[in-house]
């Protein structure tokens, strides 16, 4: 029987949520086939997945052929799962229910419909082991897989792109958008034109990081340290000089400080007009000295800066924040600073996503994010129910007035679980905090392993024997995820080690402190308890916790306290609940602002591909160039075969487009902060004058004489540069196109810009008056 029953019938009816009971009829559908599918030979397959007539029946026939080619039958869920994908939404399934098998079947139902596929994985790690791991079910049901990672040639991903699926981390997806749309001659090109865009750990991509920026940049020298404003921010006094806000967001010079950092700059005026420049540095080098802390955001390892992921708590390879900050923190550690580029393009996750006319996607916490979705992606999100309920043991917070006593209390708590067998997950929020408690397990005598691989394939493997008999496991929140933590250990094919395990309550995971967002505490504690299986989890908060101090830095001081330090207060914990909604409206809001400043440029970029397109595929250079220099185009017309004139027209326009287009992007970036930081000094938006209106007038300007420039330069280039049957040297000419190019992810700018500090810096002030 695959009738779903009255438990799963009433979660489908749960509140809030995409309405899921007009599937209930699609999966009976479904289960009314298996008995003859099962008797049909595998090469029959290709054919009656490409001809279901509808999505039920595609399922009836995924479901046979993943049997048949993984061992396992697709639970009723998962099918109601790729349904629900295949509809355009986001399916919200806990861990280990088996996502990457519904995802695969509803990318092979998108591909067999004629559609181009690209599934985001969180990793190249993940990337490559789902590709592999369901390309027995596509090959099945007759469709082509590919995946792609960061060390893939070109060549690799033309193919991969060219399959019907294909598996990449979407910052690889948008480094290729990017590099593609630098290239002369379309054969260069490696991507396809966006079509279906599915997404693992959807609130990830969606959230977290929509407003990461990819980057492509030109290689150059590095910016300058700048040691002088380094040495001038040391100097200064926090409270007296400076202040930092409560949410340790943002840093201002007091009059004092301006004062000071004045003098020692030999007596400027620092907000006068012509020193924004000034103005500007010395704010980066107090963000850096003020806001940055050494192995909390950042490790200094190799004699490089090396950011830490705050979702993911570890080391961000690739990553860096915008140039002026990356080159101040790295001033401030007296470390040389790094290459850095020239930007030539630069595109968001969020902008990314939404070029995708159908988006989906599956992950284990999306409904507390839903009206985020529904908001900036127009995506809704279904709960699916687990495969069998979930009877993991959730316990309420633990609150103690202290750290030190919150670390005691967990490795008592540690001990004792270790002390019966019973596997220990420990989630930390930050490397920091994993090293801490390391220390303390050893000094207590509990073996443990602490996860901070550099590589993701290590840190899985480790993450998965994490539900071994005894084993204790020290993890930051996002370590090796995506991988199924079994109870008994990875090899627990055995089912008497599971059993073994399961006897003892399962995985125990404690979380050291609950998170900025209770989806990541979801995350953490979603870990155990997976099919079905026992487990518990518990949180372990103290009132020094920075969520608490920096989000509800008025509650109330607890009156209960024991003499170990846990509060006894019975509205102590409502503490943590208000400071993660005071959190989240604050990551709204930048959310919100920071995007509008994007919609622009985006909307920019976008007339800018399309004029390059139809550059790039017809004569239009040649005949725009012909028209405005006639003299020229006559002489050159009989000295020059015609395809090398159009083809040499066309190097000089793309040169003279992408180099107005980067410098464009830079002079955008520069107003974006100058507008900021002149506001800021002068009390300027007090007026009422709004920034965003302020950029968005100068950015359009800009970008109406950005072609007419475009055009007179480079007539000017085929008036005076050299053009012979060859065709045209402009590196000769001094125009020189990047030679080599190089990608990154700039570090969300853990202050969100300059504009948001304004913005809150005003919400404060308004508040005190
Ligand atoms: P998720 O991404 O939802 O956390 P995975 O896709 O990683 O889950 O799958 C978790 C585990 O469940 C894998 O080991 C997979 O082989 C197994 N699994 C998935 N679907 C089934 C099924 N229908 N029957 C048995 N095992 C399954
Ligand atoms: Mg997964």
């Amino acid at each position: 029987m695959s009738f779903l029953g009255a438990r799963v019938r009433r979660f489908l009816q749960q509140p809030g949520t995409a309405d899921l009971t007009r599937y209930q009829r699609l999966i009976s559908a479904i289960g009314a086939r298996e008995a003859e599918l099962a008797g049909r030979p595998d090469d029959t397959f290709k054919e009656l997945a490409r001809d279901a007539k509808d999505d039920a029946e595609f399922c009836a026939v995924g479901r046979e052929a993943a049997r048949r080619a993984l061992g396992e039958r697709p639970f009723d869920v998962q099918l109601l799962g790729t349904l629900v994908m295949l509809q355009g939404q986001i399916a919200e399934m806990a861990t280990g229910e088996g996502k990457t098998l519904s995802g695969a079947l509803a990318a092979a139902r998108y591909a067999l419909t004629g559609r181009s596929v690209q599934v985001a994985s969180v990793n190249d790690y993940l990337a490559q082991r789902d590709a592999e791991w369901m390309r027995p079910v596509y090959e099945l049901l007759g469709v082509t897989v590919g995946h792609i990672g960061q060390a893939s040639t070109p060549a690799e991903r033309r193919e991969a792109y060219a399959a019907q699926v294909t598996y990449a981390p979407i910052s690889e997806i948008g480094f290729d958008v990017l590099r593609d749309r630098l290239v002369t001659d379309p054969a260069d090109q490696v991507a396809v034109p966006p079509d279906v865009l599915l997404i693992d750990e959807a609130d990830s991509v969606l959230i977290d990081e929509a407003l990461v920026p990819l980057v492509l940049a030109g290689a150059a020298p590095g910016t300058d340290a700048d040691l002088e404003m380094a040495e001038i921010v040391r100097g200064l006094r926090p409270g007296l000089h400076y202040e930092t806000d409560d949410e340790g967001r943002n840093a201002s010079l007091t009059d004092a400080g301006a004062r000071a950092a004045e003098a020692a700059l030999g007596g400027i005026d620092i907000y006068a007009a012509d020193q924004i420049d000034v103005l500007t540095r010395i704010n980066v080098a107090l963000h850096a000295h003020a806001l940055l802390h050494r192995d909390v955001d950042y490790i200094v390892r190799d004699g490089e800066v090396r950011l830490i992921n705050a979702s993911r708590g570890r080391v961000a390879e690739l990553q860096r924040w915008p140039d002026g900050l990356q080159a101040a923190v790295e001033a401030k550690e007296g470390i040389a600073a790094s290459e850095s580029g020239e930007i030539l393009d630069s595109i968001t996750v969020e902008s990314l996503v939404r070029r995708y006319p159908r988006v989906c996607g599956m992950t284990g916490t999306a409904v507390t994010v839903g009206d985020q979705l529904r908001q900036f992606y127009g995506l809704e999100v279904a709960v699916i129910p687990p495969n069998r309920p979930c009877v993991r043991e959730d316990q309420p917070d633990r609150l103690y007035a202290t750290i030190g006593q919150k670390d005691k209390a967990i490795v008592a708590e540690v001990a004792a679980a270790h002390e019966n067998g019973q596997p220990v997950l420990i989630g930390t929020l930050d490397i920091a905090e994993s090293e801490r408690l390391a220390r303390r397990l050893t000094a207590a005598g509990l073996p443990h392993v602490v996860l901070n691989a550099k590589n993701d394939a290590q840190e899985a493997a480790i993450v998965a024997e994490a539900g071994a008999y005894g084993a204790i496991t020290v993890s930051t929140q996002m370590a090796g995820r995506g991988t199924d933590i079994r109870l008994g250990g990875s090899g627990a094919d055995d089912s008497a080690e599971h059993d073994r395990v399961a006897e003892l309550g399962g995985l125990y995971v404690i979380g050291t402190g609950r998170h900025a967002a209770s989806r990541l505490d979801n995350q953490l504690r979603g870990r155990s308890g997976r099919q079905g299986d026992p487990g518990g989890s518990v949180f372990f908060v103290s009132m020094e916790d920075e969520l608490l101090t920096s989000y509800t830095p008025d509650a109330a001081v607890p009156r209960d306290v024991a003499a170990d330090g846990r509060v006894r207060d019975a509205n102590a914990d409502e503490a943590v609940g208000h400071a993660q909604r005071v959190a989240d409206g604050a990551n709204l809001e930048i959310h919100r602002n920071t995007y509008r400043y994007y919609e622009l440029i985006e909307q920019q970029r976008g007339i800018v591909l399309d004029h390059r397109d139809r550059l790039m595929r017809d004569d239009a250079a040649l005949v725009a160039l012909g028209s405005r220099c006639p003299e020229r185009f006559e002489e050159l017309e009989q000295t020059v075969p015609s395809d090398v004139l159009a083809a040499a027209a066309r190097t000089i326009v793309l040169y003279h487009l992408d180099r107005g287009w980067a410098d464009h992007l830079a002079v955008l970036a520069d107003i974006r902060e100058g507008i900021g930081l002149r506001a800021l000094g002068t009390g300027a938006l007090g007026g009422g004058r709004d920034p965003l209106a302020d950029f968005n007038a100068e950015a359009v300007k800009l970008f109406t004489s950005l072609l007419d420039r475009v055009q007179e330069e480079s007539a000017e280039t085929f008036r005076t540069v050299s053009i012979t049957a060859e065709g045209v040297d402009l590196d000769a000419a001094g125009l020189r196109r990047p030679t080599a190019t190089w990608t990154y992810v700039v570090h969300d700018n853990p202050f969100g810009t300059v504009l948001d500090r304004v913005f809150r810096g005003l919400a404060r002030k308004k508040d005190r008056r």
